[in-house]
């Protein structure tokens, strides 16, 4: 014989009523079934509002159980016919309607009424399932539980007299001859009294019943394909756990695991029957086994079995110096709180023994207070206890697995974990079962909690959820390159890159579950509600993601400016746009002090030289104790280009005009030729050396000549600028002469930075660069008689693109 118990979701229409008959059905063809049902979808929550609000005096309750009559006759209808309409389900509604309206007039709510008032849910379920599987032609009976579960008068989370019960249970429930169709959650105090066992009690219900009845399997049919690893509604990437132990179920379901009535295991185990969890809605899925030891357990040696969260708790904390080594304080603190039958979710005091803190529902914080206050008024009076402090809008994250004892490393794990994504741990507990730790944390953070510590302890594949801002050439270059490279990653690296968000100065695409990079630009799609980067922030900040790294492909100074806020969000950055680190001091030192505070990495390789090694060789040099002399070299495409061609014999005006012509020059040519964009590469390497340098520090000489600095188009530019080639033609020459030639380099030496044009040998190494390519070259001690060179493409979307893929990844080998 099988307990069959169908949720609330599993009944929700009509069609799922039938289907529920199709599954019952199916079932008596092998055994003999008890049938276990909540209330019909929602419902349940709908009569509690109603409640609540005739409680208030609120004509609104109405409107609650219209909707309620409602949803009813329609299943009825659907399901009967509508001229079968049955003098019971209105009788039923007509019942509740008056039950409701009393406590309307009253203006009272006692639990007495609201455990009468929500028992309709049930008792209306139960006679539709059991009237539709007799229509169907399987004899069905509904019966009460209010007939069969006898508990103490706690209404609303009944204690049951389990002798009572199994003996009512075994005398009245008899499945020969019809298939029983039993009220989950209610039951009834010794007076006759409605009670009920708490939200979701019908598991508990399924099982008692099973227990009493000695039945051979228990199944809970739910929305969702078992028990897995973590809510898979938060955490998509949970997975069903096949087999596991009575231990482990309640400890998750205490903690939080909504599909399973906390209470619900105890009958089941004391009676050695097992739990399936399986979906109505996919009832081919095997679902889980809960039972003594189950079979896969031991190939499955991983410490931590689930995590679960409980959403809203508030924080209660006791303090004061008059607590410590005053034996009796906890124990007036708990008896206080139960004599007033205030549920404690968690508890954790420091050894310090100066401070208690305590989780409770908000619903029951004021009492709490007030009750606590009261019994602590003489110390707080005497100053030795403070005011209780109150801290909302919390939630509790479990993680919970019975092989976590003894398994060093687990809560190290656990709050790396949440250190690196920047989720303050508000407060702690272990239990000395070390079965279960619990975390405090924001109720904002809840979801990435679950989703980054479910990845750190389930998952080989770790994912880090990247932001572009730009949809420019280093952008596309790089969606390619994740593109090309995602399965790569995936498969050598057990990384998995996901694209969430695209954002350029018109449009933006957002998806926590990954843009479809083949078509990314049909995902970019103008929107009304787009205020630029400022709100693309905004909505990277509000999605939460876990191992979220934000990456800047603009050269736009609005982006630089949010770096300060996102490192401090614990957001990493990944950036080739310069405009932050050659910003004003302010912003560098902003962003500078931001990194040293945040867990979040900050990386800019592509600041300097596009995809060359520069600062990171920089940083080694560095960090490695080498002193660094003097950096020079070339640090811009265009101009290490315009010379390459000079030193070949061309014309000045006609080499710029074939480079902007190659797309080698921004728009405006005058833009490299100012020396600007070299200068501030400069700049930052200066910085980086320790040198407190602004833009204007650094000495910078232009080669637009003056007759060409007004207001011109790039066109009229490059007309006017033919008046330079024989000057420079001239230098070459002169320069020649002397064993030489030109090229514009930059030099750092002695906290000075300067770019501009200079003699150098014909043999030196800048002499000897070609098309755009940079040079750096290094004059350290250890690298003084030959120093380092580092040389290359320091231009071009495919290279700096894959710079930033390399920074991107960097950062995801810290994060996972
Ligand atoms: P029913 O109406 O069938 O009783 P519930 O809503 O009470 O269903 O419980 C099922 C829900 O529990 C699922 O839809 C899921 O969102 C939630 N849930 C929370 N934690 C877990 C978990 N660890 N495994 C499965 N479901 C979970
Ligand atoms: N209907 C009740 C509730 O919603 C009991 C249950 O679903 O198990 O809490
Ligand atoms: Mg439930």
């Amino acid at each position: 014989m099988r307990v069959y118990k169908f949720g609330g979701s599993s009944i929700g229409t009509a069609n799922r009523v039938r289907h529920v008959a199709g599954i019952i059905q199916g079932a008596l063809a092998e055994t003999r079934i008890v049938v276990v049902v909540s209330a019909i979808q929602k419902v349940t929550d709908l009569l509690a509002e109603a409640a609540a609000l005739a409680g208030q005096g609120d004509p609104a309750y109405r409107d609650r159980i219209s909707e309620i009559s409602g949803q009813h006759v329609t299943i009825c209808h659907e399901l009967f016919g509508a001229a079968d309409a049955d003098a019971r389900l209105d009788g039923m509604l007509s019942e509740l309607a008056d039950v409701a309206g009393g406590i309307f007039l009253r203006h009272d709510l006692s639990d007495k009424s609201l455990a009468l008032v929500l028992s309709y849910g049930e008792r209306l379920s139960a006679w539709i399932v059991g009237r539709y599987l007799t229509h169907a032609g399987i004899y069905a009976m509904s019966i009460d539980a209010r007939e069969l579960i006898v508990t103490d008068s706690n209404f609303s989370h009944a204690k049951v007299d389990t002798h009572a019960t199994d003996r009512l249970v075994r005398e009245k429930v008899r499945f020969s001859d019809s298939v029983p169709v039993v009220t989950g959650f209610i039951a009834s105090a010794a007076d006759g009294s409605v009670t009920n066992l708490g939200r979701g009690g019908s598991d508990y219900t399924a099982t008692i019943l099973g227990a009493a009845l000695h039945a051979d399997e228990v199944w809970i049919w739910t929305d969702v394909d078992g028990l897995f690893s973590a809510d898979p509604k938060r955490v998509p990437d949970a997975r069903v756990l096949p087999d596991i132990s009575y231990a482990e179920a309640m400890e998750l379901s205490h903690a939080g695991a909504k599909v399973l009535h906390p209470l619900a295991v105890q009958p089941a185990m004391k009676a050695g029957i097992p739990i399936i969890i399986r979906n109505s809605f996919n009832p081919g899925a095997p679902g889980t086994r809960i039972e003594a030891s189950p079979a896969t357990e031991s190939a499955l040696p991983r410490p931590v079995t689930g995590l679960t969260s409980i959403n809203h708790v508030v924080l209660l904390n006791l303090s004061g110096s008059g607590m410590a080594g005053v034996p009796g304080t906890a124990s007036r603190l708990f008896s206080c709180l139960a004599r007033h039958s205030i549920n404690i979710i968690f508890i954790s005091q420091a050894s310090s023994e100066q401070s208690i803190s305590l989780a409770i529902t908000p619903g029951q914080t004021s009492m709490a207070r007030r009750v606590l206050e009261e019994e602590f008024s003489r110390e707080m009076d005497a100053r030795r206890i403070d005011p209780i402090h109150v801290r909302r809008n919390l939630c509790m994250v479990a993680v919970v697995g019975n092989k976590m004892s003894g398994h060093p490393g687990v809560s190290a794990q656990l709050f790396e974990t949440l250190g690196k994504n920047g989720i303050n741990v508000i407060a702690v507990a272990q239990g000395a079962n070390e079965m279960n730790i619990s975390v405090v944390v924001d109720s904002s953070d809840e979801d990435k909690a679950l989703n980054c510590i479910h990845e750190s302890f389930f998952l080989s594949r770790r994912k880090v959820h990247l932001f572009i801002a730009g949809t420019g050439t280093i952008a596309k270059s790089l969606i390619s390159q994740v593109r090309a490279h995602r399965s790569t990653l995936q498969e050598e690296m057990d990384l998995d890159v996901v694209v969430c968000g695209l954002a350029n100065t018109r449009s933006m695409a957002l998806d926590r579950g990954g843009i479809d990079l083949e078509h990314w630009h049909e995902a970019m799609k103008p929107r009304d509600d787009h205020d630029g980067i400022v709100g693309y922030i905004r909505r990277i900040r509000e999605m939460n993601l876990h191992n979220t790294i934000v990456v800047d492909c603009t050269a736009s100074t609005k982006v630089a400016e949010a770096y300060p806020d996102l490192l401090q969000e614990n957001i990493s950055v990944a950036t080739a746009n310069k405009l932050g680190m050659a910003g004003p001091w302010e912003l560098y030192r902003r962003i500078s002090e931001a990194r040293r505070k945040s867990n979040a990495k900050f990386l800019y390789e592509t600041n300097v030289g596009a995809g060359l090694p520069i600062i990171n060789t920089l940083n080694d040099l560095r960090n490695s104790g080498d002193k660094i002399i003097c950096i020079e070299g070339v640090l811009s495409g265009t101009l290490s280009y315009i010379f390459n061609e000079l030193r070949k014999g061309g014309r000045f005006s006609e080499i710029v005009r074939k480079a902007k012509d190659a797309g080698y020059t921004e728009p405006d040519p005058r833009d490299d030729l100012s020396g600007a964009d070299f200068a501030r590469k400069l700049l930052i390497l200066g910085r980086e050396l320790g040198y407190r340098l602004e833009y204007a520090d650094v000495e910078c000489e232009s080669l637009v000549p003056e007759s060409c600095r007004g207001e011109m188009t790039p066109g009229e530019f490059l007309d006017r600028l033919s008046g330079i080639d024989d000057w420079y033609a001239a230098e070459i020459e002169n320069a020649g002469s002397e064993g030489m030639t030109i090229a514009y380099t930059g030099e750092l030496k002695d906290g000075k930075a300067k770019v501009g044009l200079k003699r150098i040998p014909v043999e030196s190494p800048v002499a000897g660069l070609n098309g755009t390519e940079n040079l750096v070259v290094f004059t350290t001690d250890r690298y003084l008689k030959t120093p380092l060179v580092v040389k290359g493409p320091g231009a071009g979307g495919e290279v700096t693109a894959g710079g930033v893929f390399a920074d991107i990844l960097r950062i995801a080998g810290y994060l996972v």
